[in-house]
């Protein structure tokens, strides 16, 4: 018998990921780079994060809108399964967990240390 503990879930879809959070890359070129989510797309599971996965974008000069021509560097999308929330308390990439509280919101935390991840 496991002992009775709060109850524990993952969310489905994006994993609890939101934008803002602190997270770890683990796989590919940028992997074990640490940055804050810019954007997240839970319909494709994918995320953008800061200075992560960068990917060079060929734009052409529009002088009446004072675009200079030439390569621009801009985050791209990576697959959410390949990231790895940090946690601000342990300071380690985590999964999360969900804790409901007595009046009913949810609140995210870490599977590790059990804190809570909100702000
Ligand atoms: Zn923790």
């Amino acid at each position: 018998m496991r002992p009775m503990r709060n109850r524990v879930e993952q969310s489905p879809s994006s994993a609890g990921i939101k934008k803002g959070d602190q997270v770890r890359v683990m796989t590919g070129r940028d992997r074990g780079k640490t940055g804050r989510v810019l954007a997240v797309n839970p319909a494709k599971r994918t995320v953008m994060v800061e200075h992560a996965n960068m990917i060079k974008r060929h734009t052409r000069a529009n002088p009446s809108k004072n675009v200079k021509g030439g390569v621009l560097e801009k985050e791209g999308s990576m697959s959410i399964s390949n990231i790895l929330l940090l946690c601000p308390a342990c300071n380690k990439g985590t999964r999360l967990g969900h804790k409901v509280l007595p009046d009913g919101t949810k609140e995210r935390i870490c599977r590790r240390c059990g804190n809570t991840l909100e702000k």
